[in-house]
């Protein structure tokens, strides 16, 4: 199987990495990075088998073509590739958000190639080629997007690629996935951003700098990620992020009601009501 992955940084870098680590001898990996150094990069750090700069030619013989850009290049990206692709093709991504590229892509799709949305829940604040793992796929979620439209065969070799990287698909509409991801994984970044901005716009922000300890680490890493990345997921997920703004102001409203009133025995309740949800997350699931 011929696999192209468009975009070799933390996620098409790990990619890479992961599909070669896999040691399946059928598998020939081709990247498409922007730029020539990428290449000598993912080459030196065996995440590619060959690659090229030119997105046509990256494309020509792929099986499996995997778009690993930021989210705002995936629909040009697939535009530009779709005329290319040869008969029986697939193309998949990662972008965080999902309904606005799916419904896009599908229609972008010449008569015999399938498009298979995909998001995988695996990731950390530092982007970038430098920063690809191998192993950061291993038992993490990885979203694969179903419609009326999605070919089930094209969903099936997808998955038997993403399971090779140890890979757990979960398949999902477009619409739900954007609602669920606005909940774990948009909110966490909006919440920490907000309570750093709060932070570093107080008058005693030296000394409360001084004073942050794990609890603020903690709760604010998701911060310290690439600003562009968390634009483009605000963008493109902006009803379902706004929608679970609003749930969020109001389950904050609902705890300054109870420290207002004091009112010791319903904080106890609320605390101990998310405590009991957080922990049985983390009691099924590995950290990461
Ligand atoms: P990244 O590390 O910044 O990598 C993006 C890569 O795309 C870079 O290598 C960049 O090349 C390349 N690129 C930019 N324009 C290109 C073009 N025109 N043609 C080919 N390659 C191009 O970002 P990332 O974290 O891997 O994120 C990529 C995608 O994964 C995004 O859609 C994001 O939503 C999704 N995602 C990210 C995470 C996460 O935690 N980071 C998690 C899940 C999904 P240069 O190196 O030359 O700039």
């Amino acid at each position: 199987m011929n696999i192209a992955i468009i975009g070799l940084g933390l996620i098409g870098g790990s990619l890479g990495l992961a599909l070669k680590r896999a040691g399946q001898a059928s598998l020939k990996i081709t990247g498409v990075p922007r730029r020539e150094e990428t290449i000598k990069l993912a080459l030196q750090l065996g995440a590619i088998d060959e690659g090229t700069t030119d997105l046509a030619k990256g494309v020509a013989d792929a099986d499996l073509v995997f778009v690993c850009t930021p989210i705002n290049l995936i629909i040009p990206i697939i535009t530009e590739i779709a005329p290319k692709l040869k008969k029986g093709a697939i193309v998949t991504d990662v972008g965080s958000s999902k309904y606005e590229i799916v419904s896009q892509a599908e229609k972008l799709m010449p008569k015999g190639v399938y498009f298979v949305g995909g998001h995988p829940l695996a990731g950390k604040e530092t982007t970038k080629l430098e920063a690809a793992e191998a192993g950061l796929f291993s038992n993490r979620t990885w979203v694969l997007t179903r419609t009326s439209k999605t070919s089930k065969k094209a969903s099936e070799q997808v998955e038997q690629v993403v399971g090779l990287i140890g890979g757990l698909v979960v398949g999902m509409e477009p619409k739900i996935h954007d609602h669920v991801v606005a909940a774990v994984s948009h909110m966490p970044l909006a919440v920490a951003a907000a309570l750093v901005n709060t932070v570093a716009g107080e008058e005693q922000k030296e000394l409360m700098t001084k004073c942050v300890a794990s609890g603020f680490r903690d709760t604010t890493r998701i911060a310290s990620g690439d600003p562009i990345l968390g634009v483009d997921m605000f963008k493109t997920n902006k009803k379902s992020v706004l929608k679970m703004i609003g749930a969020f102001k109001k389950s904050l409203t609902n705890l300054e009601k109870m420290i207002r009133e004091g009112d010791g025995e319903k904080i106890r309740e609320e605390l101990t009501k998310a405590k009991q949800f957080r922990d049985a997350i983390y009691n099924e699931k590995p950290a990461g």
